[in-house]
């Protein structure tokens, strides 16, 4: 197959890229470097299946024939999001109709990557699928939150007007190398700050609850998803549930670190608890995460110990 992957550059993108390449296809990679870095792409340097073009998928493009669109362009660590607001608004509306256009003309299967964010602070836990969510539309986050509904709805209509073969994982927290050292993310925040020895900022009270997934078990189920029926919604996560506090206790246990825990103000509309329930991707899919969090924070360890000192080089890339 020759495959798109949009956010080439990013943390997913980059692992997709990979698995894809391993399986034998050729993906052409676009991004425009807003939030992601060559960095992710450098082993890539040789690959003759491999290309990148860096570019704004908010204007219509011409990728030539594809088989298959993943559309996983879109700033998505709270402070990146924050920063390029509109930015987010654009690449989860223009940008997701520009590539569900491109998946339409070629008849090419078409995967939006749609996050937990879309059920907002949930009053229902763990999170269903068949939960609407409960997102404040004009706060901080609704950059994030309403783009990200905005292409689910987007998506469903290029599904049942134009029949496109659409497929929309709601992605959890995910972690794993390549997550960006200093793009703001509770996982990267705390690895860097445990290995720096500097105290580890625990936003708020620190009992607020996120799950997180190692990048491969993700990887897996996108994949799985990709290749299924299913055009509704899938939750995509790992529900083991920890509060922050846990989570850096984690970390220090996993780095060996003595760094402090230091109490900083809750961000607005920060969500209070989120797990995935994953009974439809368990029954769909047959897929499970497998790999537990010390675990993958330990397969992650490597890579931000290779970044302690090299913020600048990170900085200037992006
Ligand atoms: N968080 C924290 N310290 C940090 C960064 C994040 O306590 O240095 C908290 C944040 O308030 C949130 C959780 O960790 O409750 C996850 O934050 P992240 O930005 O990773 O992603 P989110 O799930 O909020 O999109």
């Amino acid at each position: 197959m020759r495959v798109l992957v949009t956010g080439a550059a990013g943390f997913l993108g980059s692992h997709l890229t990979d698995r894809l390449l391993g399986e034998g296809h050729s993906v052409l990679g676009v991004d425009n470097l807003s939030t992601g870095s060559l960095n992710n792409l450098a082993h890539l340097g040789s690959e003759p299946r491999f290309r990148l073009e860096e570019r704004d998928i908010c204007g219509p493009f011409d990728p030539g024939h594809v088989d298959y669109v993943f559309n996983f362009a879109s700033p998505a660590s709270p402070p990146e999001y924050l920063r390029l607001a509109i930015e987010t608004l654009r690449v989860g509306s223009a940008g997701v109709e520009n590539t569900l256009e491109i998946a339409a003309r070629y008849g090419a299967g078409y995967l939006h990557a749609s996050t937990s964010e879309c059920y907002g602070d949930p009053l229902q836990h763990p999170q269903s699928e068949s939960y609407w969510g409960n997102v404040n539309p004009i706060g901080p986050r609704s950059v994030y939150d309403e783009a990200k509904r905005y292409a689910e709805a987007l998506v469903m209509a290029y599904h049942r007007s134009r029949g496109v073969n659409t497929h929309l994982p709601r992605i959890f927290n995910t972690y794993g190398p390549r997550l960006h050292p200093d793009d703001g993310r509770v996982i990267s925040n705390f690895m860097m700050q445990a290995l720096r020895g500097e105290p580890l900022t625990v936003y708020g009270d620190g009992e607020q609850t996120r799950s997180f997934c190692y990048v491969d078990d993700l990887i897996e189920g996108i994949l799985l998803l990709s290749r299924s029926k299913e055009h509704l919604p899938v939750n995509l996560g790992n529900p083991g549930e920890f509060t922050i506090e846990e989570c850096a206790r984690a970390v220090l246990e996993v780095t060996g670190s003595k760094s402090e825990l230091h109490s900083h103000p809750l961000p607005e509309d920060d969500p209070t608890r989120r797990c995935p329930d994953i009974s439809k991707a368990r029954a769909l899919l047959g897929w499970e995460p497998r790999i537990p969090l010390k675990e993958g924070l330990a397969k992650s360890l490597e890579f931000f110990r290779s970044q302690v000192g090299s913020k600048v080089a990170t900085a200037e890339v992006r």
